[in-house]
């Protein structure tokens, strides 16, 4: 499978490039960018060649497709990083918290509460990103704007997450950048470092702004088959 690995280290490549011009346009000095690696939908055998390549940090966005995937590529693969980036429901909560290191989708506290009892009682302790509804659409997940502040405040008091960012999807067909700059005057103000922000069509944008995660799929992996 040579030619597979010489295309998945050419893919990530191109976009770690592109990654890294959009850095200089930042802020060169600070902490790196991750590139989460969006797997959703692509097959386990797939991603064998990302992994040879090196890449170890990676996204699904449903918890019973991660569990089909993921454990028997862990057995096989070292450090592998496994983020949660899709809405997550709590009789979801006992299967997540075994499979993933970070859940970037934590927007109410029934969710939060549910967490910190399945990781007492899993005895395991993962990172969390808030979930932000940014440009306040009905059917989008995350906590409104407005309401982030205290949000992250109770996650860190009441239901004591280790909450470390803020993550948002803006919404289709507008330029992303004014909703990066919401999401980052909202990091400032509920004390949180990191940025989860920009996908294939606008990471750079992202990381011109601030991301500390960008989410990439399709500029990895090739277009998803349309979601049934
Ligand atoms: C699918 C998905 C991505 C990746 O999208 P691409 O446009 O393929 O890069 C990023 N974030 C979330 C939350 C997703 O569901």
């Amino acid at each position: 499978m040579d030619q597979a690995k010489d295309g998945a280290a050419e893919r990530l490549a191109e976009v770690r490039k592109a990654m890294m011009r959009a850095k200089k346009r930042f802020d060169t000095s600070a902490a790196p960018c991750s590139l989460i690696a969006v797997s959703k939908t692509v097959p386990g055998s797939s991603l064998e060649p990302y992994l040879d390549a090196g890449q170890r940090v990676f996204g699904e966005n449903r918890v019973q497709e991660a569990a089909e995937k993921w454990p028997a590529l862990r057995t096989q693969y070292r450090d592998i990083e496994l983020h949660l980036i899709g809405p997550l429901q709590t009789n979801k909560v006992r299967d997540a918290v075994v499979l993933f290191d970070c859940i970037q989708t934590v927007d109410r506290d029934k969710l939060a509460a549910s967490l910190r009892a399945e990781m007492d009682r899993a005895g395991r302790s993962l990172k969390f990103f808030v979930q932000v509804n940014i440009g306040g659409e009905a059917q989008k997940h995350g906590i409104a704007p407005t309401e982030v502040v205290d949000f992250v405040g109770r996650c860190r008091t009441e239901h004591r997450l280790d909450i470390v960012g803020l993550m948002c999807i803006p919404p289709d067909g507008l330029p992303p950048g004014p909703y990066f700059a919401s999401l980052v005057g909202l990091a400032r103000q509920a004390n949180v470092d990191e940025l989860s922000m920009g996908m294939s069509g606008d990471f750079e944008t992202a990381i011109s702004m601030g991301a500390t995660h960008v989410r990439v799929g399709s500029a990895l992996f090739g277009a998803r088959a349309p979601l049934g």
